[in-house]
């Protein structure tokens, strides 16, 4: 078997395209101005953030003067939840919801809103990773100020009923954002249609560089300052802008939202036959649902395995994939997205993500479905805990 590199780790990261390079590139060498220079060169780079401004809100079927581009998506995020307590907070709104299996970037903002006084609700999913509705309806009360749900998960791809929820929010007056940066690109985005107030994305999840983000804020929502600082960002966000990763965010928004169907049909090929391929291992199961979730994202618990080890086995042989999210890695804690669903601490650290995109070949595909077996199978050897499940099964 010849060593290949395959990159399966597209939901931490992705590689920066060449179309998006090239489109960045002149911002560092040649028209390096700052934006709010009044000279030509600050001018260029000014019109430069417009185009990609216009390019962003086309992508989302929005107004360009509703994107406010951000350093990550995480600040999106944050920017947010925590406008929109500070707006309301004071108008005796504390409450907020969410969902258990968040992103950190929305989990830890609301704990740190807790510690300020706030109440958070944690909505849970069921078994399959999808959002409980009723509990939703039930948790909205007189004072709740926002509700935050991704709208797919990072870890287990699982894409949630986003229309629904917003129509539930609009019915009771609740303020409803949503974290897409998951989601961008493999899902069609119509923030009109779908009717949400708030959406985060980042632009190193669709092939733009890492460092880059945005937030849709819908026309007639005013949120506070996160950034305090100069007057970029229509005054609402300080802080000189990054020029060319903005460029390189409008471009990489352009090429992620052309062709949806067609990308989504090839890589789900591609996803299902590595998770066809994988389940065939004994003691393994796919997590989250097989038909709602993103077209490259593959999680699948192995039994008698620990998901280190098999990251570690997996990249001697030039795969790079996850257990658990990239921001989680370097905890040994297991998943709270696969707590989430119900599995045990030792299923849930046996869990592998492999998350495929569209440069991903069915070469790539053959290669993992190769050295996993042989993977596995020299893990679960060496592990008493695989010695355990066997015994169990043969008494
Ligand atoms: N939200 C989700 C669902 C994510 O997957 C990530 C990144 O992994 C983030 C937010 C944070 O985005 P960024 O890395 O741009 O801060």
């Amino acid at each position: 078997m010849d060593k290949r590199f395959v990159y399966a780790d597209n939901a931490a990261t992705t590689k920066v395209s060449d179309i998006v390079l090239n489109a960045m590139l002149p911002y560092f060498s040649e028209h390096y101005g700052n934006a709010s220079s009044i000279y030509e060169m600050g001018r260029n780079a000014k019109r430069a953030l417009e185009l990609s401004r216009e390019k962003v809100a086309k992508a989302l079927s929005c107004e360009p003067n509703e994107i406010y581009f951000t350093s990550c998506g995480s600040e999106a995020d944050n920017w947010a939840i925590k406008g929109v307590c500070e707006k309301l907070g004071p108008k005796g709104k504390k409450h907020i919801i969410t969902s258990v299996f968040e992103h950190h970037a929305v989990l830890h903002t609301c704990e740190a809103l807790e510690r300020q006084g706030f109440e958070v609700t944690y909505i849970p999913v069921d078994e399959k990773g999808i959002v409980k509705l009723n509990e939703l309806k039930n948790a909205i009360r007189e004072d709740t100020a926002t509700v935050s749900i991704m709208f797919a998960n990072n870890e287990i791809g699982t894409i949630q009923p986003i229309k629904e929820i917003a129509d539930i929010c609009k019915e009771r007056g609740v303020i409803f954002h949503t974290d897409a940066v998951q989601a961008i690109g493999n899902v069609e985005i119509n923030v009109k249609e779908l009717g949400v107030d708030l959406l985060s994305l980042s632009g190193h999840k669709i092939h733009a560089p890492k460092g880059v983000g945005a937030l849709y804020i819908r026309k007639g929502l005013v949120l506070p300052n996160f950034i305090h600082g100069g007057a970029q960002e229509r005054n609402k966000r300080g802080g000189t802008e990054n020029v060319a990763s903005i460029v390189g965010l409008g471009v990489a928004m352009e090429e992620a939202v052309k062709d949806i169907p067609q990308r989504v049909e090839r890589v789900t090929r591609l996803r299902n036959r590595l998770i066809d391929g994988i389940l065939q291992l004994p003691h393994t199961r796919l997590n989250g649902d097989r038909e709602k979730r993103l077209c490259g994202n593959c999680n699948i618990s192995i039994e008698g395995v620990e998901g280190e080890a098999l990251l570690l086995m997996l990249d001697m042989h030039g795969i790079c994939a996850s257990s658990g999210s990239a921001c989680t890695s370097g905890s040994l804690d297991p998943s709270h997205v696969l707590l989430a669903l119900g599995l045990s601490h030792e299923v849930a650290h046996g869990s592998l993500r492999l998350s495929i995109s569209d440069e991903t070949t069915d070469e790539d595909v053959d290669y993992i479905l190769e050295v996993m077996p042989k993977v596995v199978n020299r893990l679960r050897e060496m592990s008493p805990l695989w010695e355990k499940i066997v015994k169990a099964e043969n008494r």
